[in-house]
């Protein structure tokens, strides 16, 4: 492996730097920063002990020794700390200004960069795809690392932690909240050779990820039997996955298919899987007996050499190497759940655990058993047959697309309609659409929020050239939710720091509410109740598959902490144990089977870990929201919920809801569903 011989010195740098004092990644002294505290409140005999305190740690925690000595710290300090609370405010108010300049302008920069591999512009040349790849901001926090400005900004706004915010948080003030939101911007400073091997072992596992194909036509069953097409190339995990959904149609080979695949998920998982069958149509293979054939005769293979759990020690120890340099949330798990979702992972945890051992998933198993007609496989996490086919033809409805929104254009022109017919208020709507560009998209289409006020959000969205069809305009809705998000987000807030909302599952949630609502728009009778029923069924299902395997993701990331030195064959076995013990505890007796690996299969696990919690946290709170707002004027509590700002998940949630995060309303749209159904 490339990069073995870099790992291995970085893990002794590591080891060393974790033995350290955690707060060693300043290059002050240990007493330099009580000295300066004490002399700052001797100038400042009027300033709040707790706030110089708070400010001067903060900043000192960033120092290092390129930044000046210990004396120069002192005096930075005595110069730049602002006790007059009128003076605080004014620079405040100019800050706001200033970063609104810098992210919004950089916004700018960047979609001007990447306009013609975003829009279908014409043919692309190789100057386009490089300019797309290129970060015009990439050395910004160094200069303003350099220039100072960090350092006064981390004096005066010192960040607060998660635990603060919730506890603090209710009772702050739009101006406490932004000011708490400026002190997250310095929060910790990882050396660039620390952050590009990260990035390098990421994308290696990325590769290793994305040339993970099974050749499936290469497969045959215990009879010699081949089940799957020449041409069907399947990417693990994801294609894998959606070939068991696929499959459910099929009453006669499905079945088959599905051991096929799932046998060969466990091949995956467990590392048995001939190393050379991989991306590769040279042998024959039989997943069951796991014996390879070429030209009819039988070969042995060398099985795939824990590859797959080496990935993720490297990406384990890339990470952990930044914990130093992090004293506030010294583990990655921390970071990502306290620090990135703003949900503390024993929260996140406790929340999946709640709705995983709730009664409901043994009800559901047993609707699922009885439309399948047989006894659940572990397989059957990814059963597909709660969706229902809509009883609108699909003809039908890309008549009526095409024909309202010939182009890019009618759809721009309609927003204000279709955000009245969504409850907006005249006023509201002109305003929504009149910062809401549409442009013609190259791929499938994304939303693209301002960086400034005086910038427009962009919805991306795919035409055909007879017009926009139903697909398509499904899509550009879930889109133009998003915009209207971030245009609220940026627009109504009182301060530039406080825009945006907690975290990405707040934005998903008004994209998928709007996205729910597109019949009503098109002035058709929203679905059938028998279809909503569906949906919230499958809903729920694919919510237990999610958690199940975030919960793994989870556990692992625990073990990895606990055993930082494990080789790649110890990771894998304490993965398989993990993904077990997980079925046998939530799974194994709704589906009537034991010590299955399943959950095990995720590729995020290997490339993105940890962020599979996203997911599943996303689903809770899109229920969540949309149980509170299926009694209320949509248009206006959108209006007023998605202009809070980025507060932290739980206050943001109690001041749209009145309760915190909680699983119960997916619990309670379950039980009405399956009731319904009944
Ligand atoms: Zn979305």
């Amino acid at each position: 492996m490339k990069t073995k011989n870099g790992i291995f010195l970085l893990s002794i740098l590591v080891t060393f730097l974790l033995g350290a004092d955690l707060m060693s990644q300043t290059s002050l002294q240990a007493d330099t920063m009580d000295n300066v505290i004490r002399a700052v409140t001797d100038q400042y005999p009027g300033a709040s002990l707790q706030a110089v305190e708070r400010g001067v740690r903060h900043a000192g925690s960033l120092w290092r020794a390129e930044d000046g000595d210990d004396a120069f710290f002192k005096a930075f300090c005595l110069k730049h700390y602002i006790a007059d609370p009128a003076e605080r405010l004014r620079v405040f108010q100019k800050l706001n200004h200033y970063f609104e300049a810098i992210m919004g302008h950089t916004n700018e920069i960047y979609l001007a960069l990447k306009k013609h591999t975003d829009e279908p512009t014409g043919p692309l040349h190789e100057i386009d795809r490089m300019f797309s790849a290129f970060s015009p901001d990439a050395h910004l926090m160094q200069d303003l690392y350099q220039s100072r400005i960090a350092f006064v900004t981390a004096l005066n706004f010192p960040r607060f932690t998660l635990a603060e915010k919730n506890r603090l948080g209710p009772d702050w003030s739009a101006e406490e909240w932004a000011m708490a939101r400026l002190g997250d911007v310095f929060s910790s400073r990882v050396p660039a050779e620390i952050k590009q091997h990260a990035a390098r072992v990421s994308s290696q596992a990325d590769l290793y990820i994305s040339g993970y194909n099974i050749h499936m036509g290469a497969l045959r069953d215990n009879d010699g039997r081949k089940l799957f097409r020449d041409d069907q190339v399947l990417l693990t995990h994801w294609n894998l996955r959606d070939e068991i959904k696929a499959n459910y149609a099929d009453g006669e080979l499905g079945p088959r298919r599905q051991r096929m695949v799932y046998q060969v998920m466990k091949r995956i998982i467990d590392q048995t899987i001939p190393k050379d069958v991989i991306d590769s149509y040279a042998y024959q293979w039989n997943p069951f007996a796991n014996e390879t054939r070429k030209n009819g005769r039988a070969v042995d293979l060398e099985r795939e050499p824990d590859i797959r759990y080496e990935m993720l020690r490297q990406v384990f120890l890339a990470r952990r190497a930044m914990d130093p340099f992090h004293p506030h949330m010294p583990t990655c798990i921390e970071r990502n759940f306290s620090g990135s979702m703003e949900v503390p992972q024993e929260q996140v945890e406790a929340l999946f655990h709640q709705f995983l051992s709730s009664p409901l998933l043994k009800k559901v198993a047993q609707v699922v058993e009885k439309r399948l007609g047989r006894k659940l496989a572990a397989y059957d996490i990814w059963y597909d047959g709660f969706k229902s086919r809509g009883s609108i033809p699909q003809d039908q409805l890309d008549a009526i697309t095409r024909k309202r929104f010939p182009n890019a254009r009618a759809f721009k022109d309609a927003m204000p309609e279709i955000l009245r017919e969504l409850g907006f208020s005249p006023e509201s709507a002109e305003f929504l659409a009149a910062k809401i560009t549409v442009d013609p998209a190259r791929g499938s289409g994304h939303a693209w929020g301002a960086g400034m006020r005086d910038s427009l959000s962009h919805l991306r969205t795919r035409v055909g050239k007879d017009g926009m069809d139903y697909k398509g305009f499904n899509i550009a809705v879930h889109e133009f939710g998003h915009n209207v998000e971030q245009t609220l987000s940026l627009h109504n807030v009182p301060y530039f720091f406080l825009n945006g909302v907690p975290n990405t599952a707040f934005t998903e949630a008004l994209a998928f509410l709007f996205q729910k609502r597109d019949l009503e728009i098109l002035d058709m009778e929203p679905g059938d109740a028998a279809a909503e029923n569906l949906a919230v069924l499958d809903a729920c299902w694919s919510a237990f598959e999610i958690m199940g395997v975030s919960m793994v993701d989870m556990k692992v990331w625990k073990w990895l902490y606990a055993h930082p030195d494990a080789s790649a064959a110890e990771l894998k076995e304490a993965v398989i144990t993990i993904a077990i013990d997980v079925w046998n505890r939530y799974f194994s007796e709704s589906f009537g089977v034991r010590d299955e690996p399943v959950l095990a299969i995720y590729s995020h696990m290997i490339s993105y870990p940890l962020y599979l919690s996203a997911y599943a946290y996303g689903q809770l709170i899109e229920f969540q929201l949309g149980e509170y707002l299926e009694d209320k004027p949509f248009g206006a509590e959108v209006e007023r919920i998605w202009s809070l700002g980025r507060l932290t998940p739980s206050v943001w949630m109690i001041r749209a809801t009145g309760t915190d995060l909680s699983p119960q309303p997916l619990i309670r749209a379950s039980e009405r569903a399956l009731k319904k159904l009944k």
